[in-house]
């Protein structure tokens, strides 16, 4: 079990009282802090320690990309055990910046059109790995002066499925509300669809309003069988129940699901598959529909060409569905949706 930093505090100091732990949240959080040194509030001979023994980052920089248009930047970062996780840094809408976060090293998903599934699970991300890529980017920005400062908005959507470490990515998502002036709806976490983990945050008082979104990428059973291996019969009916009872619970005019999907040329895109979409879209409700251009992994699909995906979308908007396309950032870096895989990690 690999200690968040807080733990380690507690285990170097078993006397130390609660709030000096918050203390320690705060300050890794403080604009221009750099190190324990930095910490005023702890006592000098803690700071001492902690500097011999605690990380103040919990990665480490290997290399940076930064796409031709300087709108996209992906990291590789080290993290303990000599092994590599990405981090996607993308301008928004806004003009401010959008983190894309890794929650585990790895997948075990294995859905068949990702690259990051190919590599299977090697082990889940700390708090501190996940919330360090945030901090990462942060001190990243303030070293690049020529571009915006602001980072607004945190998806989970790097590598790894985010309910598959469910306590981790609670801790983080309640560590940013809490220390960033990012606030829910500007965080979404992603997920295959677990639907264990779906009822789990339900009924969980600790888990934070934030944005969900389902990698649905087929309402028909058969074909999301055979693009996603970890779907089963009954999922789809399971999925809309779920649903059911999420938008009970956030009860708000505003509050909506988002449904992925990626254009799989003649595996996901024809006009049955469409039907099928529309018609699981009406019965679940307030839901947007995400379609995403197929980045290509070395899988044996190809995007769906553009006269098909258009149709496809213009067929959803004529059934009222709420649905647009995803403009592909970063895929001259290899930092876009499904690309991220970093080799040597085993
Ligand atoms: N495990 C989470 C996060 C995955 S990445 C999840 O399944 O939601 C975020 C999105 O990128 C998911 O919807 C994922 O299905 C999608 N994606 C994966 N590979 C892709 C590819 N090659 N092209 C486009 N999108 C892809």
């Amino acid at each position: 079990m690999l200690l968040t930093r807080k733990q380690q505090f507690q285990a170097l100091f078993p006397d130390m009282q609660k709030f000096r732990l918050k203390q320690i949240d705060e300050a890794v959080f403080h604009a221009g802090w750099t190190g324990w040194n930095d910490v005023s509030n702890l006592s000098l001979p803690m700071r001492e320690q902690a500097i011999k023994e605690i990380p103040w980052m919990s990665v480490k920089e290997v290399f940076t990309f930064e796409s031709k248009h300087k709108d996209t930047f992906k990291a590789v970062l080290e993290v303990e055990g000599s092994k590599r996780i990405e981090t996607v840094l993308m301008r928004n809408a806004r003009e401010q910046w959008t983190v894309c976060v890794s929650s585990q090293i790895g997948c075990a998903m294995r859905c068949t059109f990702c690259a990051t599934g190919t590599m299977g699970l090697t082990r889940n991300l700390t708090s501190d790995e996940i919330v360090d890529q945030v901090r990462f980017w942060n001190s990243f920005l303030t070293k690049r002066p020529d571009l915006a400062q602001r980072i607004s908005n945190v998806v989970f959507m790097g590598m790894g499925e985010p309910l598959a470490n469910y306590d981790s990515v609670r801790e983080t998502l309640q560590l940013l509300l809490k220390h960033t002036d990012i606030g829910p709806t500007r965080i979404t976490v992603s997920t295959v669809g677990l639907i264990p983990m779906l009822e789990k945050l339900l009924i969980d008082p600790e888990w934070p309003p934030v944005r969900l979104a389902v990698s649905l990428h087929s309402a028909d059973s058969e074909t999301r069988k055979t693009i996603m291996p970890s779907s089963y019969d009954g999922f789809l009916d399971k999925l809309a129940e779920w649903a059911e009872r999420y938008f009970e619970k956030f009860d708000s005019k505003r509050r909506h699901i988002t449904f992925e999907y990626v254009m799989l040329a003649n595996v996901n895109d024809t006009p049955m598959h469409a039907k099928a979409l529309a018609s699981f879209a009406e019965r679940v409700g307030k839901v947007r529909i995400n379609l995403i251009p197929y980045n290509f992994t070395g899988s044996e699909y190809f995007n769906s060409e553009g006269d098909k995906a258009d149709e496809f979308l213009e067929y959803l908007k004529s059934r009222n569905v709420d649905a647009t396309k995803r403009r592909t950032m970063g895929d001259d870096i290899a930092a876009a949706c499904g690309q991220l895989v970093v080799e040597g990690n085993t």
